[in-house]
């Protein structure tokens, strides 16, 4: 049997770190970027993929993938597609920063089979952009979002932030408006939380931020304005035209298999989760040596993939299926989850609609801390 697994790239690189980031990322030097895509290819072809997998999404993540070069991309792109059984049509996305999109970087993108961009535009608020950190204005993403689909692809999703510093209801629902006018298939949208070691954290006292309550009414506002709109919401924070959900996260939602490569990359292959080192430099050290740069590798229990789906599967709108998991996975999760899903039934958290168990509405602002229990 063909199995479908899903590759995640990871690109470290970010020309300036935004005021609330704290993913791994490193400022762009040409040298470096070299030595790491040169390492980024090495570890492709290490890997020796079972051919029981065909490769059906393809995601380039950061940092910052659109600072690549053609050069750069095509040569992790050529790779892949070496060493891996391809699928006919994949959804091969690249997160991009509107300040990189010009007419020749997007022809060369297609050039590339990219065929999505994860456009990380968001707000349409130049004043909460500045706060924020980021590069770009408003008018850079009208023409970022024009440009990509003159050139590469009309396949693009945005991402946009409540709960900035100083953020009101009405600039809120202008840049969701905005976004809309733009025509996009999809939006991810999450709200800023405050990363220990960010600008915005070590200042937060200079800032007033939105409070949860008033969160959680742009939570609900950004439901209906985009319902309005004919996005339907299939996850907790993603919204998509008809047929332009992200195949490569709900991939990850639904519990599938994936390959991560690069600095701080995970993989979860044949019931290993998988971390690679995210120190660049022991990252490329590593490879150097013919190391695999691997840090942690973790043979998990079937119990262990049992409540990670459940708790993935339950940030999809869709919920979950209590028969596919007693027929699928011998795993009967009313018996074993009784008290907590009586918990979250009497608090109105949780609704069982013949065989899926799904979130209710009032439960998906405060989702996290009711799937801890699922734990
Ligand atoms: S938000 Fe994106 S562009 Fe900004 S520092 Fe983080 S990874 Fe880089």
């Amino acid at each position: 049997m063909i199995n479908n697994i899903s590759i995640y790239i990871h690109i470290p690189f970010c020309i300036k770190k935004c005021n609330y980031c704290n993913f791994y990322s490193v400022p762009y030097k040409s040298n470096l970027v070299n030595n790491y895509i040169s390492c980024l290819k090495k570890e492709i072809e290490n890997f020796s993929p079972s051919d029981e997998y065909c490769v059906n999404t393809i995601y380039f993540g950061g940092g910052t993938p659109s600072l690549l070069s053609f050069h750069h991309l095509f040569k992790i792109i050529t790779a892949i597609k070496n060493e891996f059984t391809i699928a006919e049509n994949p959804e091969v996305t690249l997160e991009a920063n509107p300040v990189n999109i010009t007419k020749t970087n997007a022809k060369n993108w297609k050039i590339c089979g990219i065929n999505r961009i994860s456009l990380g535009a968001q707000s349409f608020n130049n004043s909460e952009l500045e706060i924020l950190g980021r590069l770009h204005s408003e008018k850079e993403i009208y023409s970022a979002v024009e440009i990509i689909k003159e050139y590469c692809t009309e396949n693009v999703s945005m991402d946009l932030m409540y709960g900035i510093p100083f953020q009101s209801m009405k600039t809120w629902t202008s840049s969701l408006k905005e976004a809309i006018k733009l025509e996009p298939k999809h939006i991810s949208s999450y709200c800023l939380t405050l990363e220990k070691g960010t600008y915005l954290s070590d200042k937060k006292d200079e800032y007033s931020f939105p409070d949860e309550n008033m969160q959680s009414k742009m939570y609900e506002q950004m439901i209906t304005v985009l319902e309005k709109n004919k996005f339907y919401q299939y996850e907790i924070s993603n919204f998509s035209k008809k047929g332009f959900e992200s195949k490569h996260n709900l991939n990850y939602w639904k519990g599938g298999e994936y390959l991560g490569f690069g600095a701080s990359a995970h993989s979860f292959y044949k019931m290993k989760r998988i971390n690679n080192f995210s120190d660049i430099n022991k990252y490329i050290e590593e490879l150097a040596h013919k190391n695999p740069p691997i840090e942690k590798s973790k043979q998990i229990s079937h119990r262990e993939f049992i409540s990670d789906k459940i708790v993935l599967g339950l940030r999809l709108n869709k919920g979950i299926s209590i028969s596919e998991f007693r027929n699928k996975h011998n795993f009967d999760i009313e018996k074993e989850y009784k008290d907590v899903l009586k918990k979250f039934f009497e608090s109105g958290y949780l609704t069982k609609q013949n065989d899926k168990l799904k979130l209710t509405s009032k439960a998906l602002f405060v989702s996290n801390s009711i799937l801890s229990d699922f734990v």
